[in-house]
């Protein structure tokens, strides 16, 4: 079974546990190694999503805004390998922005920070321009007019995931099909953006993950098993993934992911090193 998760949380972001109480964790668990994740969600007009109030530690406006906090942390995490003989990797869960300059921004971002891998984790709906942002897990509180146009919305997050993905930046997808918690959500309506997602981590050769959080909150994984059979098919590799924002959801179902992969006939996995 998989010895180690690289999708976790702390209180950096939206996380219940300090690094060095999920690296205990880990290693109690006998996982070898585990990646921290925090959530790096970098907007210009971030201030205007409903949720900024909540989740304002959380937002930032710019980049500039979070290097030092980052380095900071990135120490801390390498500190607990020490201490845990548990191997840490620093990782963040990227929302990915297309307004103009944004990747670049990004880009600038990473080659001042002490880190190892990023991963692609997208929670905002966005206007065509990237310019305007929807919470994806307020969406019942969002504007009639974006529900009304919900379709276009869908389509475009389908999109964004896999420019992120094309953008090479990132070790893996995470929860592709995040679109789920919007109840007029149809899968069946997206298949020409869905596949075109799969096309794109074919042709850059990027993972996905397989969410045991979708078990936990909607009673079957992320993906759906449609989308990942269609993965599979391509051969597309998966790393299994608690998201785990504390530290009772570390290594959560893995036995039930390994058999779900299993099942479906999943030949590549992902081994971080
Ligand atoms: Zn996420
Ligand atoms: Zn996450």
């Amino acid at each position: 079974m998989q010895k180690f998760s690289f999708h976790t949380h702390t209180v950096f972001s939206d996380g219940k546990n300090s690094i060095q109480e999920m690296v205990e964790k880990a290693k109690l668990l006998g996982f070898d190694k585990i990646g921290i994740s925090d959530h790096l969600i970098v907007h210009k007009n971030i201030t205007q999503t409903r949720s900024y109030e909540e989740q304002k530690r959380i937002y930032h406006q710019s980049f500039d805004e979070v290097v030092a906090a980052c380095n900071k942390h990135a120490e801390d995490i390498r500190k607990a390998q020490k201490t845990y003989g548990v191997k840490t990797f620093v990782g963040y869960e990227v929302d990915y922005f297309t307004y103009k300059g944004w990747e670049d921004e990004l880009r600038d971002f990473l080659t001042k920070i002490d880190y190892d891998y990023i991963i692609s984790g997208n929670h905002f709906l966005m206007s065509e321009d990237g310019e305007k942002i929807f919470d994806i897990w307020r969406f019942k509180d969002c504007d009639d007019a974006l529900k009304g146009d919900i379709k276009t919305y869908i389509k475009r997050h389908f999109e964004t995931l896999a420019k992120a993905v094309r953008s090479n930046l990132f070790m893996f997808l995470a929860h592709p099909d995040y679109v789920q918690k919007i109840e007029v959500y149809r899968e069946q309506d997206y298949q020409s953006e869905i596949n075109a997602l799969i096309d794109a981590l074919m042709q850059t050769n990027t993972p996905c993950e397989i969410s045991t959080k979708g078990l936990r909150k909607f009673g079957h994984f992320f993906p759906s098993d449609h989308i990942l059979q269609k993965m599979l098919k391509q051969n597309i590799a998966f790393i299994i993934s608690d998201d785990a924002h504390n530290i009772d959801e570390l290594g959560i179902y893995f036995e039930k992911a390994e058999e779900q992969l299993a099942s479906f006939g999943c030949k590549k996995r992902l081994i971080p090193e």
